[in-house]
């Protein structure tokens, strides 16, 4: 089994890079590290390895971690931009070094021959996925103005032939303002969320007279506080209370709440009487 814990040094040269991430096992242990700090805990029955025991693994799957209590697979790169990916981890390390700190401009064609890689799409394709990944900092928090609703759900289909009840959905969080219709007029008085030239069938947010505003969505591992709460603190700004229970402040996601609605912290009168499902 990996070492837990996992290092907190960054790597900012490439002999430190290479130091740090010499092979596939060391990418495979830092990676292990930095998604189950506490140890391992089951993707699907949410057994602690401290209860369940350490997960089997796989000498010909390195990244597949079967939990001993449910004996399903949980992947070790499941929700991250290499999931399903035919390139090692060490490939993806080096693509994520080069493009987040060495060379910003750098080309497919210059990132294939760096790596290695044998096609140009593969590498086309990891590099968009970095880029992609990383956020741009600056973007501006929502719910400065509005209030935001965050929820998460499960996105993708059903799987064909893996056996029943297997599927590849992934868990997404949104974030989404909340905005009134009388505000839409920043776009002209039209519907931003109506495709152009599409007229609206209903007075907007059933019926309620308001509108999404702007949205921000992450694919995340699993709908736990700890992954919860740094999505929200990331992304929605002043977002001190929330509808039902004591706000973020506390750092806690609000106890059985499965949809919330953060309020600013300033200039809002209205309250909703109910949060949840
Ligand atoms: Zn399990």
């Amino acid at each position: 089994m990996p070492e837990r814990g996992g290092s907190r040094h960054v790597p900012k040269t490439l002999p430190d890079f290479q130091q740090h991430f010499p092979n596939e096992e060391a990418c495979i242990a830092h990676l292990y590290a930095k998604r189950s700090p506490d140890g391992f805990v089951c993707h699907y029955c949410e057994q602690h390895e401290v209860d369940a025991g350490p997960p089997y693994t796989f000498v010909s799957r390195p990244t597949v971690y079967r939990c001993r209590n449910c004996k399903r697979d949980t992947s070790l790169t499941a929700g991250t931009i290499m999931h399903r990916s035919k390139q090692p981890l060490y490939t993806w390390f080096w693509a994520a070094f080069l493009v987040t700190g060495l060379t910003p401009g750098m080309s497919a064609v210059q990132f294939k021959k760096m790596l290695g890689i044998e096609r140009y799409e593969t590498a086309f394709q990891m590099l968009h996925k970095l880029r992609a990944a990383m956020v741009r900092p600056e973007r501006d928090p929502i719910g400065q103005k509005f209030p935001v609703e965050v929820d998460e759900t499960f996105v993708g289909g059903a799987t064909q032939g893996k056996g029943r009840g297997v599927t590849d959905k992934v868990l997404v969080i949104g974030a989404v303002e909340v905005m009134p219709r009388r505000e839409s007029n920043k776009w002209g008085g039209r519907d931003p969320n109506l495709l152009g030239g599409q007229l609206p069938t209903h007075r907007g947010g059933h019926g309620r007279g308001i509108l999404a505003g702007r949205l921000r969505l992450q694919v995340v591992p699993d709908r736990k506080q700890e992954t919860l709460v740094p999505f929200v603190q990331a992304n929605v700004g002043q977002a001190r209370k929330c509808g039902r229970t004591r706000g973020l402040g506390t750092n806690r996601w609000p106890r059985g709440a499965t949809t919330m609605r953060l309020w600013p912290s300033v200039g809002t009168t209205r309250r909703p009487t109910s949060t949840s499902r």
